[in-house]
């Protein structure tokens, strides 16, 4: 395993901001990956596992201790059982099972995700009809974690106390090392619809400018009030705050136009809160992770 020194992570992020990681290591098998997290364990340094870095914002000062990047990228299909390592690219299964005219994965097409990074957060998008969520738990049937205690160990669904935008592994440091998905057969017609209507979607309503990176919504949806119309309506729409930017296109996203700090885009989460607590009495809460030293 080749670990690396100081190594910046601003360009392991979908967001391009954050400073750089203690100690950095890329791991491309599980065996890595169980290894590099036992031996931070053992070594009594704190360590934090790395998929896309699409939910996260890195602190300008950087990751104390280890940051191990999954880039395991097996998979396996018998039946309509789908097995993936925790370091796959959803993009990846999206495409596969497609073309296999396997049903349930297709929901995510576009959102920058690994499949551990998928379980943390539960992964959703609105059902083809737009009347519903669909979340990845809906088709989850089990994992293998490497437990907190270093056992590994195969859990059921239920395990995740899966919910909005939540599952257990916000609150228990378990790595996912695989996942297993039970789909169903579709024709694949079908399943291309369902991607390249959320495909149009996503570039209709999502900041497009590929030099403006973001880390998707910063917000939490709030029940009965769109985060990003609470923005909108405290006025917030566009406002900058040295590179970080509330987007124009979806008030919910911050865009970096291009030298945003992460000190920058705290200023703009903290500004967004404010005024919503002043203006419209709710209390936003951020949906991304803020990560490492500010
Ligand atoms: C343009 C854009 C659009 C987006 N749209 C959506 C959307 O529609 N719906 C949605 O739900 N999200 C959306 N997101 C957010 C993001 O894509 C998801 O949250 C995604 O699941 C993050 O996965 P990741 O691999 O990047 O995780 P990371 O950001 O790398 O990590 C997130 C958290 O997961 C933990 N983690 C990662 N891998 C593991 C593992 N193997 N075991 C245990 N913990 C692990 C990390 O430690 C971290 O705490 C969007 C993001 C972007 C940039």
């Amino acid at each position: 395993m080749d670990i690396q020194q100081n190594v910046s992570l601003s360009e392991h992020t979908t967001f391009h901001i954050g400073g750089s990681a203690d100690e950095f290591v890329i791991v491309t098998t599980i065996d890595d990956l169980v290894t590099a997290v036992m031996r931070a364990k053992k070594e009594k340094k704190p360590f934090f596992v790395l998929g896309k870095g699409a939910n996260i914002l890195v602190g300008d000062k950087g990751i104390r201790g280890v940051v191990i990047k999954n880039e395991t990228t097996a998979f396996t299909l018998e039946g309509s059982k789908l097995t993936a390592e925790s370091g796959v690219l959803m993009s990846d299964l999206i495409g596969f099972t497609a073309k296999k005219g396997l049903s349930g994965l297709e929901h995510f097409a576009g959102i920058p995700s690994t499949v551990g990074g998928a379980l943390w957060q539960n992964l959703h998008f609105l059902s083809p009809d737009r009347s519903a969520t669909c979340y990845i738990s809906n088709v989850l049937e089990s994992a293998e974690l490497l437990m907190e205690d270093g056992e590994r160990k195969h859990v059921d669904r239920e395990y995740f106390h899966f919910g909005y935008d939540k599952s257990i592994l916000h609150t228990k440091k378990d790595i996912v090392l695989s996942a297993k998905f039970e789909l169903t057969q579709k024709e694949p017609s079908e399943i291309e619809n369902v991607i390249d209507e959320n495909l149009k979607w996503r570039a209709e309503k999502h900041p497009r400018n590929a030099a403006h990176t973001s880390a998707g919504s910063v917000f939490k949806k709030i029940e009965g009030y769109g985060a990003g119309r609470l923005i909108e309506q405290v006025g917030l729409k566009g406002h900058q705050i040295g590179g970080a930017q509330i987007s124009e296109v979806h008030a919910n996203f911050i865009i970096n136009t291009g030298n945003a700090t992460a000190k920058d885009v705290v200023a703009l989460i903290d500004l967004v809160k404010e005024k919503v607590r002043e203006k419209i009495g709710l209390e936003m809460e951020t949906e991304i992770s803020l990560v490492g030293e500010f």
